[in-house]
C-alpha cells in the first residue's frame, strides 16, 4: 500500500520532497525497492538534462520543403472531395443543412491547419500578415458561399432577383 503511494509520488520525492507526505519519505529510505526506483528514476532525470537535442542534418530543411511543396502541389481530391460529395449528394436530405455546416467547420479547421503547416516553410516575419489576410480570404469566400445559399432561399420565398449574384 505504502510502497503504491511511495510510486504515485516518485517525481514529486524529487522535485517537491515538501509536498509529498513525511510518511512516504520516510518508506522510501527505508524500503529498498522503492529507494531503488526513486534513484532511477533521478539518474533518468539527470541523463535527460544533459541530453541536447541533435542538430538537424543539412538535409534535412530541404527534403521537408521538397515534401511541403509535393503535398501543396498534389491533387486536392482526396478526403475533402470525397467527404464534400458524399455529404452533398448522398440521399439523406434532411442531412443537408446539418452537412453543410459540418463542411463548413471543417473546411476551416482544415484552412487553419493547412497555413500553420505552410508557414514552417516561410520567413518568419512578412508571412504572419500575409497570412492572416490570406485565411480571411479564405474565411470570406466560405461566407460568401454561405450568404449565396441564404439568399437562395430568400429569393425562392420573395421571388426577387439578386443583381449582384
Ligand atoms: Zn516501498
Amino acid at each position: 500500500m505504502i510502497c503504491r503511494m511511495t510510486k504515485a509520488n516518485l517525481e514529486n520525492l524529487l522535485l517537491e520532497p515538501e509536498k509529498v507526505p513525511v510518511e512516504v519519505r520516510k518508506h522510501v529510505e527505508d524500503c529498498p525497492e522503492c529507494s531503488q526506483e526513486l534513484a532511477a528514476l533521478e539518474s533518468t532525470m539527470l541523463a535527460l538534462d544533459a541530453w541536447e537535442a541533435p542538430e538537424p542534418s543539412p538535409f534535412f530543411e530541404a527534403r521537408m520543403g521538397a515534401r511541403l511543396r509535393g503535398e501543396r502541389e498534389a491533387p486536392p481530391a482526396g478526403f475533402f472531395e470525397r467527404l464534400r460529395a458524399r455529404l452533398l449528394y448522398s440521399s439523406n436530405l434532411h442531412l443537408r443543412p446539418v452537412a453543410v455546416g459540418a463542411l463548413t467547420l471543417l473546411v476551416l479547421i482544415g484552412g487553419g491547419t493547412y497555413f500553420g503547416v505552410t508557414s514552417l516553410n516561410q520567413p518568419a516575419n512578412p508571412s504572419a500578415m500575409v497570412r492572416d489576410l490570406q485565411s480571411l480570404d479564405d474565411n470570406s469566400q466560405v461566407f460568401q458561399q454561405l450568404n449565396t445559399l441564404d439568399q437562395q432561399d430568400d429569393d425562392s420565398d420573395s421571388g426577387q432577383s439578386n443583381s449582384n449574384l
